[in-house]
């Protein structure tokens, strides 16, 4: 296995989220409005004719599901070769960041993991409850007691794996749909039916959410669209991008700062230019990168007349020109972002997310990629 423990590893792409611990060495992180969800349950669980210690438990076994669910797609991934570098942890469940884009098959086998662990849960409870002849009928688990808690557990893990197989990105179902149309058609193409299902189920359920008065309902569509939405974009940079080098994405006509010049330089530099990033070099070598936040920054803590060399960060992200751009694309993706393009020592380029986005741009009106600039 690559020994590729990046700095990728260490800090989540997704912003908004907490770490909260490693499952079989795999970071876990809840996003912040999972916790939301979460409080919601919580207090939404307390009502009913089940005792609050119950309540708790019911809670933990669903939160404990959807992480055996997680594991589940962990464990495929690993047995293909595919590392995970983090689960993020959202309303409608866990995102699984992987270490490399699995191929059509890959993908079918990992997403089907998930969905299954909740279907062997529930199917282990319900045979069980069967074999001893204490099987409540489905009608009476819709009084939340004591008594049915099992069932409901069983249920709810029915009721997880359904959701997640509904054949629409975000889901797993939406996975598993691309990669059998991915078999047959570009995967960008595959890409944008699976997503197209998905925004048409999110407003399907949000709809049917607001006419009926079910908050919850909304929220969830909320979040399958954003989901759709994202991944769609993802998939879609990363299907534009796969094979290119960052070599012929980067900026090559960019200005330079000295380290001894000062933040007012700096300043007018930026505004006579469009650029929001500048190298700092000393001697012909790059010393740190100067970009727009730490210029602000220093203009008002220091004063303009201090030197760049002070405000600069000197432990900038770098990028090799061979690195494939679908490689570092998710890190490359928030806004602001910016990466120097060094050969050995050597300046040769920029990548900034702006760029980047017009890139994809261009790329997406049918630019082919191996063009060459005029000299
Ligand atoms: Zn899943």
């Amino acid at each position: 296995m690559p020994n590729s423990a990046s700095a990728a590893g260490r800090e989540s792409s997704v912003s908004g989220t907490v770490a909260a611990f490693r499952l079989l060495g795999v970071p876990l992180r809840l996003h912040f409005t999972f916790i939301l969800l979460a409080v919601f349950l919580i207090v939404l669980g307390l009502g009913g004719e089940q005792s609050l210690a119950m309540s708790a438990v019911y809670l933990a076994a669903l939160f404990g599901s959807v992480l055996l669910h997680e594991v589940a797609h962990a464990a495929v991934s690993r047995r293909l070769g595919v590392r995970t570098l983090e689960i993020v942890m959202f309303p409608i469940g866990g995102v699984a960041r992987l270490e490399r884009n699995p191929k059509p098959q890959e993908e079918f086998w990992i997403s089907l993991a998930g969905p299954f662990a909740n279907l062997l849960i529930a199917t282990t409870v319900l045979g069980w409850l069967y074999a001893r002849g204490s099987l409540v009928p489905l009608p009476e688990l819709w009084n939340a007691t004591d008594a049915n808690l099992l069932e409901r557990i069983a249920l709810g893990n029915l009721l997880l794996a359904a959701f997640n197989l509904l054949p629409a990105f975000p889901m797993d179902g939406g996975r598993i749909l691309r990669s059998i149309l991915a078999t047959r058609m570009s995967e960008e193409r595959a890409t944008r039916i699976a997503a197209r299902a998905g925004r048409f189920l999110a407003f399907g359920m949000g709809l049917y959410g607001l006419l009926s008065m079910q908050f919850l309902v909304v929220f969830v569509a909320f979040f399958v669209y954003l989901g759709a939405a994202q991944e769609s974009a993802a998939a879609i940079g990363r299907a534009l991008t796969q094979g290119i080098p960052v070599r012929d994405a980067m900026v090559t006509r960019f200005h330079t700062l000295h380290h001894g010049d000062t933040i007012a330089i700096a300043a007018r530099l930026m505004l006579e230019s469009s650029q929001q990033d500048f190298p700092v070099m000393h001697g012909g070598q790059v010393v740190g990168l100067l970009g727009r936040n730490s210029l602000l920054r220093a203009i008002a803590t220091e004063g303009q007349e201090t030197y760049v060399a002070g405000a600069m960060e000197r432990d900038f992200p770098r990028l090799a020109p061979d690195t494939d751009l679908a490689e570092i694309l998710p890190r490359m993706a928030h806004a602001g972002a910016c990466a120097l393009v060094m050969d050995e020592e050597a300046l040769v380029g920029l990548l900034t997310a702006e760029n980047l986005s017009e890139y994809l741009l261009l790329r997406r009106f049918g630019m082919t990629p191996g063009y060459t600039r005029p000299a």
